[in-house]
């Protein structure tokens, strides 16, 4: 741990919506930095995404990343656009090549319910959801993202890769979160998602996760195949508590994690290495809205709150990890009376009256109250 009070942030707007919930979020951060006191960071707007290939013919600048690599955490919004790809016909998602650049194995995506929306599910305790998805993001599936192989238009192939250096810090990464949510008053239970029952690969990561959990004895843990797990999200998601699972399974639970919290637009996520990390929501540019002033910017902030804590955690720094608590508790009261239904949920609320409400609530919130000063 490297002890500093002073940081600078890379923000990676992107396309579609990116710019428009980058703006308001950045203002609440500083607000919140502001607010608690003690240290200080500086927001670095860099060019990348399909708008910036459009433009210049280069999805991720040279200067982009070799800023992104010197910062001290990286906040994106969202990249890609449906009509705008390499010739190849892929995608341009700089958002993953940032991943397998920067190492950034473990995938966070906390399913934690915002108080004073209805929840989706129909059960007293879905009104508390509060879970991890670790979603290992370097390997698994994704890990023939560009690779895969059609033969004479008869045979596709990619190719699933699980490797024993990245599964090792994944678990143990999951490990000391589930050490942490214990230490919380939470479960702490760390259940490993797979499908050893039918792949080498998937027994493999299970082999490994063991392993990992014989030498954290004090971590209860537990197994569930992938299929099981998407049963159990919907069944009881109140009996969870910290999911590690491969890059594609997590990819497709962290979206039904979203979706069981009110949608996209409240479900931030964190990418993190052992060096780097990237904060981002987990939608995408979502251009069927983009210009519109209909974006939820929630899972924005969330995301930004996620990257103070992560900030303040790593360099020692208790008042980013209190800031980062104060955004989050904003995002909290400025939901708590049921009022604030944005587009998901069938409301009215865009993106401006949500930015207004958690910024006042923000305003309002005594540091004092959430453990500052
Ligand atoms: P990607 O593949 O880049 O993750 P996607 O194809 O999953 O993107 P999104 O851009 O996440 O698509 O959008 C999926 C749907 O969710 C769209 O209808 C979009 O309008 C909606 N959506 C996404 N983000 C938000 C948001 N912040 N607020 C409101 N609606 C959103």
């Amino acid at each position: 741990m490297t002890s500093s009070n002073s940081f600078n942030v890379a923000v990676f707007p992107g396309d579609g919506i990116g710019e428009e919930i980058t703006k308001p979020c950045v203002e609440i951060l500083q607000e919140a930095i502001g607010k608690v006191g003690g240290f200080s960071a500086s927001f670095d707007w860099l060019p990348a995404g399909a708008g910036n290939y459009r433009d210049t013919g280069q999805s991720l600048p040279k200067d982009s990343m070799a800023k992104a690599a010197k910062s001290d955490a990286i906040l994106l919004a969202a990249m890609g656009l449906p009509d705008i790809r390499y010739p190849d016909g892929t995608e341009i998602s700089p958002q993953i090549d940032l991943r397998f650049e920067f190492g950034l194995y473990a995938g966070v995506r906390p399913v934690r319910s915002i108080p004073g929306l209805s929840p989706v599910l129909n059960n007293p305790d879905a009104h508390a959801l509060d879970f991890v998805i670790i979603r290992e993001s370097t390997e698994g599936l994704f890990a023939s993202h560009g690779k895969g192989t059609v033969t004479n238009d008869a045979e596709a192939r990619d190719t699933l890769l699980i490797t024993r250096d990245v599964s090792e810090r994944l678990f143990d990464f999951s490990l000391n979160l589930g050490r942490k949510r214990k230490n919380q008053g939470k479960s702490g239970v760390v259940t490993c998602v797979d499908k050893a029952n039918v792949f080498k690969s998937f027994a493999f990561f299970r082999k490994v996760f063991d392993e990992r959990a014989a030498l954290n004895k004090d971590v209860a843990t537990d197994h569930m195949y992938v299929d099981a797990a998407a049963l159990n999200m919907v069944r009881k998601p109140w009996d969870l508590d910290v999911l590690v699972t491969e890059n594609m399974f997590g990819d497709i639970l962290s979206d039904l994690g979203a979706g069981l919290i009110g949608g996209m637009g409240f479900a931030p996520s964190a990418d993190i290495g052992d060096e780097h990390a990237v904060f981002q929501p987990c939608h995408g540019s979502a251009p069927d809205i983009a210009g519109k002033k209909l974006a939820n910017p929630t899972a924005m902030f969330l995301s930004g709150a996620m990257m103070l804590e992560w900030l303040g955690d790593k360099h020692g720094c208790n008042e980013a990890e209190q800031a980062g608590a104060l955004v989050r508790a904003a995002v909290d009261a400025a939901f708590a009376n049921g009022d604030l239904i944005t587009g998901e949920l069938g409301g009215k609320a865009g993106t401006d009256d949500v930015s207004r409400a958690v910024m006042t609530a923000l305003k309002e919130l005594d540091p004092a109250q959430h453990g500052v000063g």
